[in-house]
């Protein structure tokens, strides 16, 4: 089959290269579409070399169709259309037994730790394959996974109808969360220095903020009866929101921490303490997570279309992650890696 590998920094390799066996209960899956996450981009940039064994084909937010199933897989019939949950527990630790297996203390995340999607067949545990409604263009399923994240961040806020919520940061994931929170009965603004991600969030009919050109927090107040927002998702990564989000949470608000924050960065605690605030981390998606953005998708009742940027065939790999990293307005860039499925 046709991989496109990764091979060091900055290096993408579109090669033919031997199908991986298919165990006992294992599913092969020919790929329809692969989205390229903010994780794929780092891999590209040599950032996480520790974990990416190269050369090896990555990707993990696939849409595609059973190609093969392994002897003790029963619930899968070939040509089905399919998504995977790439989160492969250990099913042992702590954790595990508890019932959180997503964030599994031996976690590996397929195609980062292992071979991902960008390549014609990827060969997945079955019990991590979810079905897709047969109606579904594959296109947008390939938003699933990231959608999923969405769903996750929402269900950890304990969202209610009417809770004013913000935001920080309109990239992909905060774009996907806005809508869900706003699918929820939230009232949502996006707060975002980029013009192109505002433009696009206000199209989608958001309130959205510039917080260099405006004052945020005293916005936010105004709008609040001088309190601030119920719910604060921090997806931005940036040591200015994590400034500024004990400020915009009202008293007894929760804050969601989304973004991945590589180095620890000051938050102001004596806030936590005067307001009584809530903050839940939220990493990745459950099951139940993933069944949601799958009827999400099926429903057509989000704006999916309108997040794609480019759809790039898997020999054009490279060119698709030098697009990325030259177009900060991008946002989800999908690779085609069999034609002839849709
Ligand atoms: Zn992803
Ligand atoms: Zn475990």
């Amino acid at each position: 089959m046709k991989a496109a590998q990764y091979i060091k920094a900055g290096e993408i390799a579109y090669r033919d290269i031997p199908d991986t066996p298919l165990g006992d209960d294992e599913i092969r899956i020919k790929v329809a579409y692969c989205g390229i996450c903010g994780t794929d981009l780092h891999i590209f940039k040599g950032h996480m070399d520790a974990r990416v064994r190269a050369p090896q084909a990555v990707g993990h937010e696939i849409s595609g169709i059973v190609a093969e199933v392994g002897k003790n897989v029963s619930d899968f019939r070939i040509n089905q259309k399919v998504t995977v949950r790439p989160l492969d527990n250990c099913g042992k630790c702590n954790t595990c037994e508890a019932g959180f297996t997503h964030i599994c203390e031996k976690l590996r995340f397929l195609g980062i730790e292992t071979a991902g999607g960008f390549a014609q067949y990827w060969t997945v545990p079955a019990r991590l394959v979810h079905h897709l409604p047969e109606t579904l263009p594959l296109k947008l399923a390939a938003l699933v996974e990231p959608l999923a994240v969405a769903c996750h961040d929402v269900r950890r806020a304990e969202l209610k109808p009417g809770d004013k919520v913000i935001v920080n940061g309109g990239g992909p994931i905060g774009m996907l969360i806005a809508l869900c929170a706003r699918a929820a009965g939230g009232m949502v603004t996006i707060s975002e220095i980029n013009e192109k991600r505002l433009a696009l969030a206000h199209s989608l009919g958001f309130e959205t903020v510039n917080p260099l050109r405006t004052d945020l927090v005293a916005k936010i107040r105004s709008e609040t009866g001088g309190s601030g927002a119920d719910i604060v998702f921090e997806v931005s990564g940036s040591e200015a929101g994590a400034k500024v989000m004990t400020e915009l949470a009202r008293p007894r608000g929760t804050i969601v921490m989304v973004a991945i924050f590589a180095k620890p960065v000051p938050v102001d605690l004596h806030k936590f303490f005067w307001k009584e605030l809530r903050m839940v981390g939220a990493r990745v998606y459950e099951y139940e997570d993933y069944e949601k953005a799958i009827r999400l998708v099926a429903d057509k009742a989000l704006p999916l279309e309108s997040l794609i940027s480019s759809v790039f065939p898997l020999n054009q790999l490279q060119n698709a992650f030098e697009y990325l990293t030259a177009s900060p307005d991008a946002m989800k860039v999908l690779i085609q890696c069999n034609e002839e499925i849709k």
